[in-house]
Parts: structure tokens; sequence; C-alpha cells
């Protein structure tokens, strides 16, 4: 029954473009009829993905949650087909250089949605895919709505929630214990949203006592929800069975796969791979090189005693950034330290013609907000495509929790030094300004489907450029770029070795901690990403390298006409597409 209407669905479609075609197409009749199907695909795309459209400040869907069954997992591959369809009937050729681009992001979309339900599967076996928390957080996260319409679209989401975590258990089949780890404490997260966001907010309400009921019961009911999940979690995959448990490890199939669809890299993996060795060849040599000028100011006349065998080099290379890494701001000041770096980043790219800063979107340094602390360190919270106005938040978790060695630790690997490239990275010109440029992108799909190489890419290559451009231009300041641009490299080699070559625990400890010298600390977190996320660490080297690339390119062919702040400001008004369509636009 479903097939055929599918079926006649499908002629009805094409039947429809026929009409289109034969009645003496334009190119400006196909950019039409596809900014009209555009603006229908994202109107059912927020439908079919309401939590999606909340995170994205999209708020019209917000009461809604869908039950993830086998029921919801078919009406997003027919939700897949049907767009298929509708861009099969499209005249690609027709469509003008930007809209090309988006009808490609648009089919990456459909086959990353094929992919994941049908070969990728984390439904089964990624427990932490059900986590009602961050949907309800995002809600209450709005600003512009008042608290007493808040708590209503709550209440209508709420209403859910048994039904949600009972599909999820249905879906589960033999998880890997890590995600199974990772579902325990996050939904254990979400109590801090049943035990103090939401009853201060039902607190500072106006609602009826009738919508008071309904509020206090669907919460309590989901609730017990969510403690029945983690109970059912820890009883059904008790962690000290491993025959329950399936390895995190994807193998290079889907790796591949995996890289093609998300990172949309003009590479396949392995031959972005051979291009990390490459590099982290070339960095050791050139911080080796560091090192020995560096060494006598830091060691007076204490001879290194080694010799020239790579180990050699590389515990020399170590014990330097040791040194220098005692240089760094006191615990009490690190907020204040990143807020009074901000300004002078942005004096030197005025003074330097980088780019231009739009001054009229604030940024704002602040401590991380309650619920988004537990991860340490400090991130950009970008305002959405639909919530272009707001402001950007610098958060930075303060070291308060830490203990006395912990702080010491963080704070020697984020010193002076690296503290200036963090706020490169993050800041200025880095994620906050590649954001206020994106949200300017005429392009919502480009806005909606942000290519993630594309956006760590960008914040790698400005830490890269402000150096060549003359920022500090210390050897320490070199060096600790180097050891950072290590770390990015050193990202993808990881990645591609813990989830294709099977690595262990310890040669990914060793690898760290030897040949990109981070501290055991570092490289435990680091391994704990390595394990629940797949192909993510690999955007920073990969994103990167196109870019640098690209540049390069036109700079060769343009000669004396190439304008680096033209470059910067043309590379973004693209908003966060794929670096190889961007390339297509720009050569
Ligand atoms: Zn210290
Ligand atoms: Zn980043």
């Amino acid at each position: 029954m479903k097939k055929i209407l599918f079926l006649a669905l499908t002629v009805f479609l094409l039947q429809a473009c026929k009409n289109r075609t034969g009645s003496g197409n334009s190119s400006a009749d196909s950019n039409k009829h596809f900014e009209k199907f555009k603006t229908e695909f994202v109107e059912e795309l927020w439908q079919t993905y309401p939590g999606w459209a909340t995170g994205m400040g999209y708020h019209k869907y917000d009461s809604v949650l869908m039950i993830p069954n086998e029921e919801r997992r078919n009406a997003e591959l027919r939700f897949a087909d049907k767009t298929g369809l509708a861009l099969d009937a499209m005249p690609f050729e027709g469509l003008d250089a930007n809209n090309k681009t988006d009808y490609k992001l648009i089919r990456n979309f459909i086959e990353g949605v094929r992919f994941n339900i049908l070969e990728f599967k984390s439904h089964e076996w990624d427990p932490s895919n059900y986590n009602i928390g961050g949907m309800v957080f995002d809600i209450m996260d709005y600003k512009q709505l008042n608290v007493d319409d808040k708590l209503r679209t709550v209440t209508k989401k709420l209403a859910n929630v048994p039904a949600f975590y009972e599909a999820a258990k249905a879906s589960i089949n033999k998880p890997t214990k890590e995600h199974t780890e990772l579902a325990i404490k996050q939904n254990e997260g979400s109590f801090y949203l049943f035990n103090n966001v939401l009853p201060d907010s039902l607190k500072a309400s106006k609602l009826t006592e009738a919508e008071r009921n309904a509020f206090v019961q669907n919460t309590a009911a989901a609730k017990k929800a969510v403690e029945n999940y983690i109970a059912w979690l820890k009883k059904t995959y008790p962690t000290t069975d491993t025959t329950k448990f399936r390895s995190f490890k994807i193998g290079k199939e889907l790796y591949a796969k995996k890289f093609l669809l998300d990172v949309d890299s003009r590479y396949t993996a392995a031959e972005m791979y051979a291009k990390a060795e490459v590099r982290k060849e070339y960095l050791h040599k050139e911080m080796n090189k560091l090192a020995d000028e560096l060494w006598s100011k830091y060691f007076g006349d204490a001879v290194f005693k080694g010799d020239a065998t790579a180990d050699s080099q590389n515990l020399k290379i170590k014990m330097l950034i040791d040194k220098i890494s005692l240089q760094h701001c006191k615990r009490d000041s690190f907020l204040q330290t990143i807020e009074k770096q901000l300004p002078e980043l942005t004096a030197f790219i005025n003074a330097h013609h980088i780019i231009d800063l739009d001054s009229t979107k604030p940024l704002e340094v602040r401590k991380t907000p309650d619920y988004a602390a537990g991860v340490a360190g400090a991130g950009i919270n970008s305002p959405g495509p639909y919530d272009k106005e707001a402001t950007t938040y610098y958060n930075v978790t303060p070291l308060n929790n830490y203990t006395a060695e912990d702080a010491e630790s963080y704070l020697r690997e984020y010193n002076d030094y690296v503290l200036q490239i963090l706020n490169i990275h993050e800041a200025i010109p880095g994620h906050y300004t590649q954001g206020i440029y994106a949200n300017r992108s005429p392009s919502i799909i480009k806005a909606i489907f942000g290519n993630g190489a594309t956006i760590e890419g960008w914040a790698c290559y400005v830490e890269r450029m402000m150096l060549e451009e003359g920022y500090n231009p210390s050897p320490e300041m070199i060096l600790f770029y180097y050891k950072w641009n290590l770390r990015e490299t050193c990202n993808f080699i990881l990645d591609y070795n813990v989830q294709c070559n099977n690595w262990s625990q310890q040669q990914a400890t060793d690898f760290l901690v030897n040949q990109a010298f981070q501290q055991k600390k570092e490289a435990s977190e680091k391994w704990r990403r390595a394990s629940l996320t797949q192909v993510q660490l690999t955007s920073y080297f990969t994103g990167l390298t196109e870019i640098y690339e690209l540049r390069e390119e036109l700079k060769k062919a343009q000669g004396d006409k190439f304008d680096l702040k033209k470059f910067h400001e043309q590379f973004l008004s693209f908003g966060s597409a794929p670096v190889k369509e961007i390339r297509e636009l720009m050569r």
C-alpha cells in the first residue's frame, strides 16, 4: 500500500517538473523554482527534526518530541527518498553557482540520513542518542519567550518522554561500553534540569492551577522514565560483562564512508592521513631547530645530553616546552586574562588589514553557565541562523573546582603563549568572526548544513595566518603554535588509527605523549573523545589543509593582484559550505 502511494507521488513529481522544463525553461525560472523547493524542504526538515530545529533557533516545533522507533526511522528514510526524487527532477545545470552548492549540500544530507539509518546504525549501539535533557535546555535557554510559554511548551514535549525511552530500549542492540557509560552520565546530568531549572522556573511563573498540575505531572513522569532508563542500562549492560558489548571501533570501510559524508573533502580519508603524517614529520623537524635556538635561554650552560635519534630530539623539545609552560596566568585571573587579550587581537587585525570585523555584533566573555559546565575549557556559543542578532558568548569555565594540582596542569597547558592561540581560534578572527559572516550568508541551507571541517579548519587556518602576518613573532610563540598545530595534526592520525587500525589505549597514549608532547591527562581525555566520536577529530587538520591549499593556489594564480583581506572576506561570504564547494565558487 505504502509502496503504491509512493510510486504515485514519484510520477506526479516527475510530471510536474517535466511540464516546467517543457515550457521554455530559463535559468531564472530554474533558480526561482529551486528557491521555492528549498523553502518547502527546510520547513519539512524542521517538522521531521524538531529537536534540531530548536537547537538552530527555530521554535515552531519545540513542543514536538519524536519517538525514536522503527516507524520513525522509516519516516526519515521516506523524507530522504522524497527529497532525492525532487532533486532528480530539478534542472541542476540551470542553477546559479550558489544554488548548485545548496543542491549538493541537500543531496549530501540525504545520503547521510540513509547511511546513518541503514549502515552506521548508531541507534543500535549508542545509547547516548537518547537524552531528553539537551532538548529541554534548548527550550529553556530561548530568551525571546516568556517563562510561562516555555513551561507550556515543555509540558507538551515531556508528555511523550516515557514512550521515548521505551522506544530507546527497543532500539538498542549490543551497544558499546563507552557509549553506554556516556548515556548514563548524560542522562544523570538531566536531573539538574528536573531538580533545579524546572522547579525554579515554575516558582517564577504565572501558570493557572490546571497548567501547573499538568506540568508537575508530566515532569514527574519524565524524570521517572529517565531514572528507569538509567537503571535498565545498568542492569542489562553491566560494565563488568564484556560479552554484552561491541567494540566502538567502526573499521576502515564505514570510516571511509563517514569521512566522505561528514567532512565532504576532495580527498579520501587515506589520502588526508598521508598528508597528516608528512606534516607531523615537518613539525618535529622545525620544533627541533627551535629547541636548539632557545635552549641556552632557558637552560643556560646545562648541555642537553642526547644524541641525534628522534627519541632524544623529542625529549629535548619536551623539556623545553615544560620549562616555558611555567609562564602562565594565575588561576583566579584566567577569565580576565582572556577578556583583556581580545581588544589587542582586534587592534592587530585592523592595523594589518586582515579582515573586516563587525563591531556591531557583540562578543561577551562569560563564566560557562551551570548546565553546560563539567566540560572543561573554553568555547564559543554562536547564535544560530534564526537568531542572528543575539550575542555570541565566549564561555570560559573557571578553575574554582579544580584541585591545586589540576589547575596548575591546566594552566601550564594554556600558558601565556597557548592562551593567545586559543583566543585567535575561538574568538578573533576564529569561530566568533566566522559565525558572524556565516549568519550574513543569504543561504539558509549553508547555515543549516554547516560543514564541521570548514568551521574548525577556518579557526585553525587563522592561527597560522596571524603568525605569518607578524602577530607576536617570538620563537617561543612559534614553538607553541607548532605544538598546537601538532595537536590538530595528531588528532587526525589518532582518530584514523584508533578507528581503522585497532590502536589500543596504550598505543594512543604513547603516541600523544611522546610524539605530540601532551600531558598524560590531556592524552587520556583525547582517548575518551576518540572512543566516543568517529571522524570528528579529523576536521581540524583536513579543513586547515584544504583552506591553506586553496589560498596558496589563488595566490599563485593572481600574483600581485592577490589581496589577503579580500580572500578572507570572500571565503567567509559563502557561509560554512564545504571547502571543496567554496573552492569551486572562488576559482
Ligand atoms: Zn605554575
Ligand atoms: Zn574550534
